[in-house]
């Protein structure tokens, strides 16, 4: 690695005086779920070993509890013991292997602990947990922080090349830094220094507990995006101790994990908060890690070159590809696996108590399993791929990479399926990214690629060893009277532009595609795109004025009257997932969208939707569109006739399961019949 090349910030060692660190990409902190069980280290170890191969300078691990009233979770990952230090070893040994660095990230989850152990500043339950945490005594803060020394000193011992102490996202440390929690009158509440005390005593004895040439990263809350958060003052002030107090790196969190800003889902800008790691850069003269929806090394070069940060975090980038420095540091950009922000396979996972993965690389957190092995000389196959959406895209480039000769069909004119629907939705833009990579991939392979050719059993039954059906699915129009009525528009047609909608609007279904278009209806334009419209619009503010970095909500009014509804009783998008449904949610609430739950569609006509809604009787809503949402059925129509015809066939993606159909299950589905055929 150099300072040349196309991103020469981002390759550029950083000297830290005892070591120095390669590059400037930090691969940050994020539970995998392999964290909470030393039987599950190999895999983490590979894990890791594959982004240090790729590049990374530094890997900080996902959480550890420096005791057990820290746990994120019953029994969950935990650093206190001789003997557990000695299961580290093999983790930081494979990262070694690959000269880059890896530090061991300590966490207190305080009152976010979703366990009866857990504790807290004081006894103030928190949004997030059932839990009412117990409010630490004067002694036990002191015990804790003795507990953080202990886990420094143990991971130093395991060979981690240093420590992340974790201070932000409303882990305890920050349960102490704010009144919003923090009611204490002795020495650990009250005053801001009264306040900031166990973030610089656990600082100070951390480093004297493990001597001068050890990174200690301390990763504070720049934004808490909660009420009675953190001034702007308080935030540099209590920089500056860390500093005195011998932290080396500070990295920079945004939000509490109970905000109700978004800080990373994809409808998020990108790099949206790098302007705040650089007002604290100024404050302090150790280097500062900025972080949050960084996903492009053009993104994160230009963060670097502008001087707010020195140091580059991403975590689910390098899920979604190990290999982001070496191609970015090649010049191979476009080669890039984007992370596109969806939470889908990571963070969903982490919450619903999975192991994290990546929709759009299935390899992440599998490394051991999942394997694409060249196949063996003489035995590569001739096999088609009908269909380009995720489901093709994914098995064709895994087949080719291992060494078959694949040809693709794809009747539209481009390839990327309903990734290209979903890519015109405000706050979705990231979508092309995986088009742009698998474009860029299928090409690299050498895989032939037929566009707008709509393939038969002639042109399949003829040659091919192998038939993949990857032919997706196909909008599911409901039997309702009048539903080919000129008012009646079709998903797909709104978003790929053939159709326009007026300014009344009723949409049919409240999946996830109903509330995609309920965005796309009630928005000009992306705020995605304008950092300064999406604060407006979520109420982020310059914490040198708004403390906490909140303020009120002032977003553009929507351009259509809607009306989103469904047959099932009970709230709308409660099948959305975890970590993103609540963002669409408040969107389209804050957007004025009208909610019919329990509706029964009677009919279609000039005067608009028809309909019952249990508990209320008839209602017209008199509308000059009706979009059709009704989830899909799967389109599989060749393989019928293939398997008469004696050709192996395998279905994939939507055009195997239509329901619940997504673009996780499909790349997984489709990368795990490519590994083995
Ligand atoms: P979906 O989630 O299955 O939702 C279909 C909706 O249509 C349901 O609300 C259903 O609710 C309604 N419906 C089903 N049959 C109907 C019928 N015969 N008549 C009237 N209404 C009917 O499907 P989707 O919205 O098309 O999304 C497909 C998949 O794409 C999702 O499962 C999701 O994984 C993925 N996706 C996710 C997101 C996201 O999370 N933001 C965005 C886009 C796509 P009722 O039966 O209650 O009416
Ligand atoms: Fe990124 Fe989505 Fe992969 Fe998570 S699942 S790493 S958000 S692309």
């Amino acid at each position: 690695m150099s300072a040349t090349g196309p991103y020469p910030h981002l390759t550029a060692p950083l000297d830290l005086g005892h070591t120095t660190l390669r590059n400037r990409v930090v691969m940050g902190s994020m539970h995998t779920g392999l964290e909470d069980r030393a039987s599950h280290f190999p895999q983490l170890a590979a894990y890791f070993a594959e982004r240090a191969a790729g590049g990374i300078a530094l890997a900080i691990t996902g959480g550890f509890a420096p005791n057990r009233e820290g746990w994120l979770s019953p029994f969950g990952s935990r650093l206190a013991t001789d003997g557990a230090a000695k299961t580290h070893r093999q983790i930081t040994d494979a990262v070694h292997a690959h000269d880059a660095k890896i530090a061991l990230q300590i966490l207190h989850a305080g009152r976010y602990g979703y366990q009866p152990l857990c504790v807290s500043s004081s006894a103030v339950k928190s949004p997030i947990s059932p839990f009412r945490p117990r409010a630490l005594s004067a002694a036990a803060v002191e015990r804790t922080i003795d507990a953080y020394a202990r886990t420094a000193t143990l991971a130093r011992s395991a060979g981690y090349d240093g420590v992340e102490i974790m201070g932000s996202e409303g882990y305890l440390i920050n349960q102490f830094l704010s009144r919003h929690v923090n009611r204490r009158d002795d020495d650990w509440g009250g005053s801001a220094e009264n306040r900031q005390r166990l973030a610089v005593e656990i600082a100070a004895r951390v480093r004297e507990a493990v001597g001068p040439d050890f990174i200690v990263i301390f990763r504070m809350s720049m934004l808490d995006l909660i009420p009675d958060g953190q001034s702007w003052d308080e935030t540099v002030q209590l920089a500056q101790s860390l500093q005195a107090a011998g932290v080396s790196i500070l990295n920079t969190g945004i939000g509490w994990h109970e905000a109700r800003v978004p800080t990373i889902v994809t409808s998020v800008p990108r790099a949206a908060f790098s302007w705040v790691t650089g007002k604290l850069r100024e404050a302090v003269s150790i280097p500062v890690i900025a972080s949050n929806r960084i996903n492009t090394p053009e993104v994160a070069e230009s963060i670097l070159a502008g001087g707010q940060a020195d140091l580059i975090s991403m975590a689910r980038p390098l899920l979604a590809d190990p290999e982001f420095v070496a191609k970015a540091a090649a010049g191979r950009a476009e080669e890039i696996n984007t992370c596109i922000a969806c939470n889908q396979a990571c963070l969903d996972h982490t919450f619903a108590n999975r192991r994290a993965s990546c929709l759009v690389n299935p390899r992440a957190g599998r490394e051991t399993e999942l394997t694409y092995p060249p196949v063996a000389s003489g035995e590569a196959k001739l096999i088609a791929v009908v269909g380009a959406g995720p489901a093709g895209m994914a098995a064709a480039t895994v087949l080719a990479q291992r060494g078959h000769a694949v040809t693709v069909y794809e009747a539209e004119a481009r390839i990327g399926g309903q990734f290209n629907l979903a890519a015109r939705v405000p706050g979705k833009e990231e979508y092309a990214e995986t088009v742009r990579y698998f474009e860029t991939r299928l090409s690299r392979l050498g895989v032939r690629v037929h566009l707008g050719v709509t393939a038969d059993v002639d042109e399949l039954g003829g040659g091919y060893d192998v038939v993949i059906l990857a032919t997706g699915v196909t909008p599911r129009t409901p039997e309702i009277p009048g539903i080919d009525h000129p008012k009646v528009i079709s998903y797909h047609a709104l978003l790929d532009g053939s159709a326009e909608a007026g300014a009344k609007v009723a949409v049919i279904g409240a999946g996830g595609i109903g509330f995609d278009v309920s965005e796309f209806l009630t928005h000009t334009d992306s705020p995605t795109l304008d950092r300064e419209r999406w604060m407006a619009e979520w109420g982020v503010a310059d914490p040198v004025t708004h403390p906490g970095g909140l303020t009120e909500r002032h977003g553009a009014p929507s351009p259509r009257e809607v009306w989103l509804c469904q047959r099932s009783s009970g709230r709308l998008g409660s099948g959305l997932a975890k970590t993103t449904g609540w963002v669409h949610r408040a969107s389209i609430a804050h957007k004025g969208v009208h909610l019919i739950p329990g509706a029964t569609y009677e009919k279609i006509d000039d005067a608009g939707l028809h309909l019952q809604v249990a508990g209320e009787g008839p209602r017209l809503l008199e509308v000059d569109h009706v979009v059709i949402c009704a989830g899909q059925e799967p389109r599989r129509e060749l393989a019928e006739p293939l398997s008469t015809a004696g050709v192996s066939v395998h279905l994939i993606g939507g055009a195997d399961v239509a329901a619940e159909l997504d673009a996780k299950r499909a790349i997984e589905q489709a990368s795990r019949l490519a590994a083995t055929l």
